[in-house]
C-alpha cells in the first residue's frame, strides 16, 4: 500500500513564471499541461487544493510603473494578467478530467466567479480544484501575499510555493557556486537575512498565523505528491 498523506488541504502558488517554461512571453501549453496532471493527481488522492497564480510572464505592475505608467492602472494589468493565467489553468485541468473554478478577487462575473471564502471551501471539499485569480484585489501587494492571506483564509495544512530551484539558498546559486541550501528556516530568519523566498508582507503573514511554507521544485515531476507523502523535499519555513 502507498504511504499516506501527510496532508489534507494546501494552497499552492504558481508564479506567472512558472507558467512560461523556456519562453520569455505567455504560456507554454506543455508546461502548464504537466503542472495540471500534478494538481490533479493530488487532488485524485484525496487532498483539497487551491491554487494562487501570478501574472509576471504577462504583466507586472512594477515593471509597468518604471517604464512610466501609474503603478495602480499597473497592477490593475498585473492583477488581470493572472485571471488570463487561472483561465488558462482551469482549462488545462477540465481537458484533462479534473473539475476547477476560477475565484478572481475584482469583480469580471462574466469571466470568474467572486472569490467568496464559504464558497471557495465549498469547492475544494467538493473536490473542485479552486484558482484564485487577481491576488488580493488590491494594488501595491504581490501573488505572494495572496498566496499566504488565502491559505490562512481558507485553513490549508502547508503553503507551496513552486519554483525552478530546489529550495532557498544562502546565496542565488546560479551565481554563487559556494552556496548551500537550507533544509529548514524560521520566519524570522527569511526576513533577517533578506532571503528572496517571498514578500515579507508574505513571510510576516505566515508567521503570524503559524502557516509553514515549503519551497519545492516544480520542474521535477511528481515533487508535488513526494511532498504529500511527507517527503522532504526542498526548504521548509516554520516557526521551527
Ligand atoms: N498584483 C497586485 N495586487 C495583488 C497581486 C498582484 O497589484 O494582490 C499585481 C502586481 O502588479 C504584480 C502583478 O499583479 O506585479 C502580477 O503578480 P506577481 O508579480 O505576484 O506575479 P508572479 O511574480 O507570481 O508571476
Amino acid at each position: 500500500m502507498s504511504e499516506p498523506l501527510k496532508y489534507r488541504r494546501i494552497l499552492l502558488k504558481l508564479s506567472g513564471e512558472a507558467l512560461m517554461g523556456e519562453a520569455d512571453y505567455g504560456i507554454d501549453p506543455k508546461v502548464i499541461g504537466r503542472l495540471a496532471d500534478e494538481i490533479i493527481e493530488v487532488q485524485k488522492a484525496g487532498i483539497q487544493i487551491g491554487v494562487v497564480i501570478g501574472g509576471g510572464n504577462i504583466f507586472r505592475g512594477a515593471g509597468l510603473a518604471a517604464a512610466g505608467m501609474d503603478r495602480v492602472t499597473g497592477d490593475h494589468m498585473g492583477m488581470l494578467a493572472t485571471v488570463m493565467n487561472a483561465l488558462a489553468m482551469q482549462d488545462a485541468i477540465e481537458r484533462r478530467g479534473g473539475y476547477a473554478r476560477v475565484m478572481s478577487a475584482i469583480q469580471i462575473h462574466d469571466v470568474a466567479e467572486d472569490f467568496i471564502r464559504r464558497r471557495a471551501i465549498r469547492h475544494i471539499e467538493k473536490g473542485r480544484i479552486a484558482l484564485f485569480a487577481a491576488g488580493t484585489g488590491n494594488p501595491f501587494f504581490t501573488t505572494d501575499s495572496a498566496a499566504a492571506l488565502r491559505a490562512v483564509e481558507v485553513g490549508a495544512d502547508l503553503l507551496l510555493k513552486a519554483t525552478k530551484v530546489d529550495g532557498v539558498y544562502t546565496a542565488d546559486p546560479a551565481r554563487h557556486a559556494d552556496a548551500t541550501r537550507y533544509d529548514t528556516l524560521t520566519y524570522d530568519q527569511v526576513i533577517e537575512r533578506k532571503l528572496a523566498v517571498m514578500d515579507t508582507a508574505a513571510i510576516a503573514l505566515c508567521r503570524d498565523h503559524g502557516m509553514p511554507l515549503r519551497i519545492y521544485d516544480m520542474t521535477v515531476a511528481g515533487n508535488l505528491m513526494r511532498i504529500m507523502r511527507g517527503e522532504h523535499i526542498g526548504t521548509i519555513v516554520s516557526d521551527q
